[in-house]
């Protein structure tokens, strides 16, 4: 079984978007920026926030992180955003999920300019990526495609099963491999036989939230496995998928952590390289 290194694919693709930005640099006289908008104090969204500060500024990236307590009015944040939009030295702009109940989600990536939405949530940006058009797509997704074309490169014909439908990893990851000429199925938490499914897949993406669901009997030999999930229980951090029995069947898998987790970030810094080279003349 390949162990799918996404610790090791994640520092490979740094290294590369590192090369980008000198590059860049020589030739604009200038390096993309990305500025995260983080409100209130959430353990979790501070720690993702630092991590992507560290990896902009690895590659060479201005990297700014603006922080609003929980209480923020949601104007002040649109008004944030719209003075963004507007600043030539910031590439992409990210606010950070979730937000504060009393601030509209979908009012606020609506309000990012689609060419610095570097989240890929933009509906712009979704309706893009569904035409099969330039589009930033969703950090997630993407970084699971890449990690899947480095375990086989041409997936043509292939049969992917994914697992769970959110806009967030399941929709986007459909559109990927269908621009690959997967066959995809789309699975979510109505469908009558998951096993069944799974088990007619050459590729199984699962993003669903439930700690170990997809199991070794679900999974037939050659067949290509990620596991987005990220699941806090008693025996520590566990993906969607049961590693140990999986593990036995599979061709490749990822673990988690180390898996998808570091591939989402460096994502993040790819596409705001991207964002910053489609307004370059
Ligand atoms: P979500 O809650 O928005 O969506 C979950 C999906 O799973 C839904 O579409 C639902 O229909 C489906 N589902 C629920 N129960 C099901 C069942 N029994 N069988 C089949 N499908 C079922 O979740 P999300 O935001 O896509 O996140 C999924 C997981 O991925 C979470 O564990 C999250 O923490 C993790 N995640 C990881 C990263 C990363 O960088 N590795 C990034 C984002 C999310």
């Amino acid at each position: 079984m390949i162990l799918i290194d996404g610790k090791k694919a994640a520092a490979e693709l740094r290294q590369e978007l590192k090369h980008e930005v000198t590059g860049l640099k020589a030739k604009y006289n200038k390096v993309p920026g990305l500025t995260v908008i983080l409100i209130g104090d959430l353990t979790p969204s501070q720690i993702y926030v630092r991590n992507k500060e560290k990896s902009a500024n690895e590659v060479g990236l201005k990297s700014e992180v603006i922080k609003y307590p929980d209480s923020v009015e949601e104007k002040t944040v649109l008004e944030k955003i719209k003075e963004l939009n507007t600043d030539e030295t910031v590439s992409g702009i990210l606010v950070q999920l979730p937000l504060p109940k009393h601030i509209n989600k979908q009012k606020v990536i609506e309000t990012i300019l689609p060419s610095k939405d570097v989240d890929g949530f933009h509906p712009m940006n979704v309706g893009n990526l569904s035409s099969g058009y330039e589009s930033s797509v969703p950090c997630t997704p993407l970084g699971c495609y890449l990690l899947i074309k480095k375990v086989e490169p041409n997936l043509n014909g292939k049969k992917a099963v994914i697992v769970g439908r959110s806009n967030l990893n399941g929709k986007p990851m459909t559109q990927l491999l269908l621009k690959e000429n997967c066959t995809v199925t789309i699975t979510h938490s109505k469908t009558k036989d998951l096993k069944a499914e799974c088990l007619e897949a050459d590729i199984i993406v699962a993003a669903v939230g439930i700690p170990e669901l997809v199991k070794g009997d679900w999974v037939k030999k050659d067949t290509i496995v990620i596991d987005v999930g990220i699941n806090k229980t008693d025996k520590g951090i566990v993906g969607d998928v049961d590693f140990d029995e999986v593990s036995k069947n599979a061709k490749a898998l990822t673990p988690v952590p180390g898996g998808v987790g570091p591939m989402t970030i460096a994502c993040l810094l790819k596409n705001t390289i991207e964002c910053f080279k489609r307004t370059q003349i």
